[in-house]
C-alpha cells in the first residue's frame, strides 16, 4: 500500500474526531483526501515533500490550545511551523500533526517601551515595516519572509547582529500552548527556566502563540555591496578577512559568491554572471567613518559599488534572498577559523558548483558576548558562519546540487567549530553541536518537566 493511502485510510478512520474537531475551530484542520490537502502542506521550502497526519491551520489561540487537545487524545504529535524555511530538517512527518501558524500573523509596535509583539506567524518584513513607522528597528534575518518566531527560537543572526547581539537575547516575553494544552505566558519573573530554554533551545517546548521583544531607534544605515569578478575570489575574501578582524561592532558583513542564473528575473548586469561580493552594514551614527570604513575594501578596485545611506528597512531586500517559496537544497555551519587554507577550500566548493550562493559571514562583537541574562544560546564562540544554497530549477538538478551543497559542508570540516547554528542547518545534526553541554542537560531537564510525552517535535530535536 502507499502511503498515500495509508493515510487516507486513517482519515477515513478518524473521520468522525474530525469533524469533532473542525466544529471548535474558527481555522481548518486539513487531512488527506481534502481538496485543499496538497496546498495545505507545502512549505517554503519547495523540494520538502511533507506527509503529516493532517495539516492545523489555527487562527486565534483557542484554536491552538484545541488543536493541541486534539492531537494528543489521537495519539499524534505535534510539529508547529511558521513557513517552513527550515522544513528540511523536520524530516518524516508520519504520527505528526503540522500546525500551520501563517494565518497568526499580528504585529503591534510599542513605541514607548521600544518593543513589538509578533503573533506566530507573522514574517520579518511585517515587523520590519511597522517597526519603521516609528523610526524604529528590529534584529531581523536577510530574507523579508522568514518567520519571526522560528527565527528567533533558534537564535536570530541579523545584519546588526555584531551590534545588538542574537535575536534571542532581546526577546522580552514568549506566549505559547504547551503540550497539556495550557496556555503560558514567560518571562525573566514568570516560569524563569522555561523563558531561557525557549531563546535558543528552538521549538521543542510548546507552540508559541506570540512573542516580544525589543527594537532599536535606527532608521538608516549605510549599506550595500562591492562585486568582484568571481576569479578574484580568493584575493578578495583575504582581503575582506583582513577587514573583518578590524571593523568595530557597528559593521556586520559578508563576503559571498554568486553563481546567477541567466534568467530573467535577474536584471543586468548580473544576469549570468558569477562574482565575488562583499556585503557591508553600518548600523553607527557616524556615516563618514562608515564611508571611510568601506573605502578599505574599495581600494581593491570593484567592478561595481551599490553602497549608500540607505532606509533600515532596505535591509530585508539586501541581501537579495527569495522572496517566495523555492525549491532549493542549503546547508551551513559555523567556522572556527577563517585562514588562507579555509578561503581556498571554500572558492574550490563553490565556483563552477550548481550551488547558487555561497556565503562566510562575520560573527564576533555583541553575537560572541555571553551575558547571564541571555537564553539557552548565550553567545557564538564561532567568529564565522559559512552557508550555501542551490535552486532545483528541474528535478534532474536536484542530485547534482544535493551533492554540491554536501560536498561544500564536508570540504570545510577541518575549520568547522564544534557549535552548530541550528537556524543554517538544513539537516539534522548531533544534539550535541547545537548547544553547550551544561546548555544541553538543562534544556532537556525542562522539556522532560514540560512535556513529559514528548508531544511537541521541532526541526531540532534535543536528542
Ligand atoms: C532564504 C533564507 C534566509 C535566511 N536568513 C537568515 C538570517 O539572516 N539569519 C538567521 O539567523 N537565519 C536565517 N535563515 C534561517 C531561518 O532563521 C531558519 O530557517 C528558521 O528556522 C526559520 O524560521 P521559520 O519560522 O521561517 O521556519 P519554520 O520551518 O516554519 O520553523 C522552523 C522551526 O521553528 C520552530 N517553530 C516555528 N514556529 C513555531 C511556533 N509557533 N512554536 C514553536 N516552534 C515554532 C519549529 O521547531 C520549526 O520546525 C534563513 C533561511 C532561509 C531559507
Amino acid at each position: 500500500m502507499q502511503p498515500m493511502d495509508n493515510l487516507m485510510q486513517l482519515a477515513e478512520l478518524r473521520a468522525p474526531q474530525v469533524r469533532d474537531v473542525r466544529a471548535n475551530l474558527a481555522g481548518e484542520l486539513v487531512v488527506p483526501g481534502d481538496p485543499s490537502w496538497d496546498e495545505a502542506r507545502l512549505a517554503w521550502h519547495l523540494a520538502v515533500d511533507q506527509r503529516p497526519e493532517a495539516v492545523a491551520i489555527p487562527e486565534n489561540l483557542h484554536d491552538v490550545i484545541e488543536i493541541v487537545l486534539w492531537a494528543r487524545e489521537e495519539g499524534f504529535r505535534v510539529a508547529p511551523q511558521g513557513t517552513g524555511h527550515n522544513a528540511p530538517a523536520l524530516g518524516d512527518l508520519a504520527g505528526t500533526v503540522l500546525l500551520k501558524t501563517h494565518r497568526m500573523r499580528g504585529v503591534a509596535i510599542d513605541p514607548v517601551s521600544r518593543t513589538a509583539r509578533a503573533e506566530a506567524g507573522a514574517i520579518w518584513i511585517d515587523v520590519v515595516k511597522a517597526a519603521a513607522e516609528h523610526g524604529l528597528a528590529a534584529l531581523a534575518g536577510s530574507s523579508p519572509d522568514v518567520g519571526v518566531v522560528g527565527y528567533t527560537l533558534g537564535g536570530g543572526l541579523s545584519w546588526l547582529a555584531r551590534k545588538h547581539g542574537i535575536g534571542a537575547n532581546q526577546v522580552t516575553a514568549i506566549e505559547l500552548v504547551t503540550a497539556d494544552g495550557e496556555f503560558r505566558r514567560v518571562d525573566r519573573e514568570n516560569e524563569p527556566d522555561l523563558f531561557w530554554a525557549l531563546r535558543g533551545g528552538g521549538g521543542a517546548f510548546g507552540v508559541v502563540t506570540a512573542i516580544e521583544f525589543n527594537l532599536f531607534p535606527i532608521t538608516e544605515v549605510y549599506a550595500g555591496h562591492l562585486f568582484f569578478p568571481v576569479e578574484r575570489a580568493g584575493e578578495v575574501l583575504r582581503a575582506w578577512r583582513d577587514w573583518t578582524e578590524t571593523v568595530p561592532d557597528e559593521i556586520t558583513s559578508v563576503g559571498r559568491i554568486l553563481q546567477l542564473p541567466p534568467i530573467e528575473e535577474i536584471p543586468e548586469p548580473l544576469r549570468g554572471n558569477s562574482f565575488a561580493v562583499l556585503q557591508a552594514i553600518y548600523s553607527g551614527d557616524d556615516f563618514d567613518e562608515a564611508r571611510r570604513l568601506v573605502d578599505e575594501l574599495r581600494a581593491l578596485g570593484p567592478a561595481m559599488d551599490t553602497f549608500d545611506v540607505m532606509p533600515v528597512e532596505g535591509l530585508s531586500h539586501l541581501h537579495m534572498d527569495p522572496e517566495e517559496p523555492v525549491a532549493g537544497i542549503a546547508d551551513g555551519s559555523t567556522l572556527a577559523e577563517l585562514d588562507d587554507e579555509t578561503i581556498d577550500a571554500f572558492v574550490a566548493a563553490v565556483v563552477g558548483t550548481p550551488i547558487l550562493a555561497a556565503e562566510v559571514r562575520h560573527l564576533g562583537g555583541a553575537v560572541g558576548r555571553a551575558r547571564a541574562e541571555h537564553g539557552a544560546v548565550a553567545s557564538f564562540e564561532a567568529p564565522y558562519l559559512a552557508f550555501a544554497v542551490g535552486l532545483i530549477p528541474v528535478p534532474e538538478l536536484r542530485d547534482p546540487l544535493a551533492a554540491a551543497v554536501h560536498g561544500f559542508v564536508e570540504r570545510l570540516e577541518p575549520w568547522l567549530h564544534g557549535h552548530t547554528y541550528m537556524n543554517f542547518a538544513e539537516g539534522r545534526r548531533d544534539a550535541r553541536t547545537l548547544w553547550t553541554e551544561a546548555a544541553h542537560h538543562r534544556l532537556k531537564r525542562i522539556k522532560a518537566q514540560v512535556d513529559p510525552d514528548n508531544l511537541i517535535r521541532s526541526n531540532h530535536p534535543l536528542g
